[in-house]
């Protein structure tokens, strides 16, 4: 944006056309965010039209998906699903960074990312809508788990969103009946001994004690290691029970870099010292996605919109210098501090050498965002929203009240249950990775026996859903298991509407785990006799490394006498597997991707593709587990790992290598039944054979 408007103000539409492609119309004022989640602003405040702001720039709201360098073009969205193409004299990258909450386990699954207006948005709705529900129920376990708030992170973000959520959630517990101020928890958990590492020492500690003062507990030299539905776990074991966890940490390079030819250094782009990106000259790069030295002291620009809109103004200026064939200057800038807001009207700010905390940093914070605000019209708006929120009440209205969101995400810990039998059905899970065991018990409040494995891909819930009954079996997550699920209206919806989906709900419920077990009478005792070593095959001949390209896949995989391969990650542990058919399935995928079907199968990696953690059974496991699995999934073979804690691949195991063994078994159950008189059990067991 300000690269946009100060390249406008040095050159007439007549002189240069600026095209802007953002995937959404508006420019996000970061900072005021925690605002508009704690409701201390409105959500339109935070956000300005670029097109209003940058009246002669072409402003397209398309999301950019490659840009050739070499070729001076970039492909975008065309709005109809297509992608278009468009030759540039000059472009410029600016596309930031994006969250990245996969850096703990779960979060993705259930914690709010603080990036994008939609975060701020979604995190001010759901702590409404907890309030609510903590004034309904009459458990009160259930509303100290409304009303706790975890936060992930003590740097800028977390510390202002924590200082926000407090004092919206304290300052209207007066207006419900069914709780009170000290039911409130909101948790900042950090890693290091200090919050805000990125002030001195002695704002930090200020910041410490008045947000303890406020309520506030800060969990110091403490990870968060894993989110699931109920909170989040902690490295020291403890579990910090919550239904709001906001995660302020992580970072991940926007697909946009990812995929762009041009050096790189984690993530960003290394540009020369004029922020053309090094070895181009007509790209640019800027802001958080770029590694820009600052000349001022030779070290990196930090990721932050104080440098970030320096970088759009000086780069803009080289480039009109570039134009008129003058020497470009190197990016050279003094930061002028920082200000962190940390809620109670209470702030750090550390400005031109000086420290401030309390009232007047705060007032200060104030003033210099307000400014700092990209047009007049947003400043009176957020002037207004401030002026009010001291005079009144922050907004509780809590305007998407039909309740749960109809597609969610799941993450669960080895152990935890998904379902139990006999419970009334809610939701349609597929797994997205990790494994399940499904349980069936005859006894009532029993865990009972598992009767088969499901993983990646498979899909558990629809039985009950459809029928409208109770859980028939119970889901327990073997791994760490991440989950998609669709709500029971969404489910209907889908299974009523779409006729290939109806179908092969229909089939997967007929080939359910108990139904399994009901088919096989015969086979679990035999099978559950034997232990699964006598079943294992030596691995495929050449196990794959995760990281080579599709190329060597199919080479190796020619050369394999099964057509089969395991496929290794780290510590030779257990990546993926891979078969003919899969492979197949891929480079049909690439010819029909018209992003993909250029490349060449050497310059793409395996990883682009395959899936990790694929189904597999561990030595622990039954043959029949092993068998029940293979067939509900319709496939012939299976990795067998060491256990699934240390899924070191020990081999295989063939679903006719059990067939095998039945067959022999109920043959020679047949012969001895012949030969000698049956006691009542073996009759039993000869019955069976022949109904089989
Ligand atoms: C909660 C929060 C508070 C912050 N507070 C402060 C603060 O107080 N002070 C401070 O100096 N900094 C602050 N920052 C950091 C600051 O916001 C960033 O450093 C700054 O916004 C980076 O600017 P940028 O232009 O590089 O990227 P961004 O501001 O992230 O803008 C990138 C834009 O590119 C768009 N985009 C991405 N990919 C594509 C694509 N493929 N096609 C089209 N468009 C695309 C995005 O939608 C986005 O609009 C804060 C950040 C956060 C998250």
């Amino acid at each position: 944006m300000k690269f946009a408007s100060t390249l406008r103000g040095k050159l007439s539409p007549s002189e240069c056309e600026i095209l802007l492609f953002n995937s959404e119309n508006h420019m996000v004022f970061h900072p005021l965010l925690a605002d508009v989640a704690g409701a201390s602003i409105n959500v339109d405040a935070a956000a300005t039209p670029l097109r209003q702001m940058l009246p002669k720039v072409g402003c397209r709201t398309e999301r950019v998906h490659r840009i050739d360098l070499a070729a001076s073009e970039i492909a975008f969205d065309d709005g109809r699903g297509a992608l278009d193409r468009l030759h540039y004299d000059h472009v410029v990258i600016a596309c930031g960074a994006e969250s990245n909450l996969s850096i703990i386990p779960g979060m993705t699954e259930h914690a709010f990312a603080f990036k994008v207006m939609r975060d701020a948005i979604d995190l001010r709705q759901h702590i409404v809508s907890q309030m609510e529900q903590a004034e309904a129920t009459n458990d009160p376990q259930r509303r100290r788990w409304h009303l706790s708030f975890i936060i992930v992170g003590a740097g800028f973000s977390g510390v202002e969103v924590a200082g926000e959520v407090n004092e919206l959630v304290r300052s209207s517990t007066r207006f419900y009946h069914n709780f009170r101020k000290d039911d409130v928890v909101v948790s900042l958990v950090h890693p290091k001994d200090h919050i805000l590492p990125e002030v001195a020492p002695a704002l930090a500690e200020f910041a410490r004690r008045k947000m303890e003062k406020a309520g506030i507990t800060l969990i110091l030299n403490t990870r968060a290691v894993a989110a699931t539905h109920e909170g989040v776990e902690l490295n020291d074991g403890r579990m910090l029970a919550g239904a709001t966890v906001v995660c302020t940490i992580g970072t991940a390079t926007s697909p946009l870099v990812q995929y762009l030819d041009a050096p790189k250094e984690r993530g960003r782009i290394l540009t020369q010292p004029d922020m053309r990106i090094q070895g181009h000259s007509n790209a640019w790069a800027l802001g958080d996605c770029a590694l820009i030295i600052n000349a001022y002291d030779n070290k990196p620009s930090l990721t932050t919109g104080q440098f970030a809109e320096r970088h759009g103004r000086q780069a803009a200026l080289n480039l009109v210098r570039v134009l008129k064939g003058e020497p470009t200057r190197p990016f050279s800038f003094k930061a002028l501090g920082e200000l962190c807001s940390i809620g109670g009207y209470q702030a750090v700010a550390e400005m031109f050498g000086m420290h401030i905390s309390g009232f007047l940093a705060w007032f200060l914070w104030r003033s210099v965002y307000l400014f700092k605000l990209p047009t007049w019209s947003r400043r009176f708006k957020v002037a207004l929203d401030w002026t009010w929120d001291l005079l009144f009440p922050r907004d509780l209205s809590f305007l998407n009240s039909n309740g749960a969101k109809p597609f969610t995400f799941a993450y669960y810990l080895p152990g935890d249950f998904i379902q139990r039998q006999g419970d009334p059905a809610r939701v349609f899970s597929v797994i997205q990775e990790g494994q399940v065991e499904v349980l069936v018990s005859d006894v009532p409040n029993e865990p009972g026996k598992v009767v088969g494995v499901l993983g990646k891909g498979d899909f558990f819930g629809n039985a009950a859903l459809t029928e409208n009954r109770p859980h028939q079996a119970s889901i327990r997550a073997l791994t760490a298991v991440r989950l998609r699920q669709a709500n029971s209206a969404l489910f209907s919806e889908m299974a009523g509407s779409f006729a290939p989906l109806r179908e092969l709900l229909a089939n997967a419920v007929t080939r359910n785990a108990r139904e399994l077990w009901r088919r096989l009478p015969l086979a679990k005792p035999l099978l559950d006799r034997e232990p699964l070593s006598s079943f294992v095959d030596p691995l495929p001949a050449y196990p794959l490394r995760h990281d080579v390209s599709l190329g060597d896949a199919i080479k190796c995989l020619r050369e394999s006498s099964s057509g089969e391969l395991v496929v290794l990650g780290e510590n030779n542990r257990l990546w993926g597997k891979l078969d003919r058919k899969d492979l197949y399935q891929v480079i049909a995928r690439m010819a029909a991707s018209p992003l993909d079907k250029h490349s060449g199968l050497s310059q793409r990696k395996l990883t682009d593709f395959l899936l990790p953690d694929p189904l597999c059974v561990s030595l622990q496991d039954s043959p029949f587990v092993a068998a029940g699995t293979m067939l509900q999934h319709g496939i012939t073979w299976l990795p067998v790992v060491r256990s699934l804690d240390d899924p070191e691949p020990v081999g295989c195991i063939r679903e006719e290598k059990i067939v095998d063994f039945l067959l022999h078994k109920v043959a020679s159950a047949q012969d001895d039944a012949a030969t000698s008189a049956a006691t009542p059990a073996e009759q039993s067991l000869q019955r069976r054979a022949e109904s089989a």
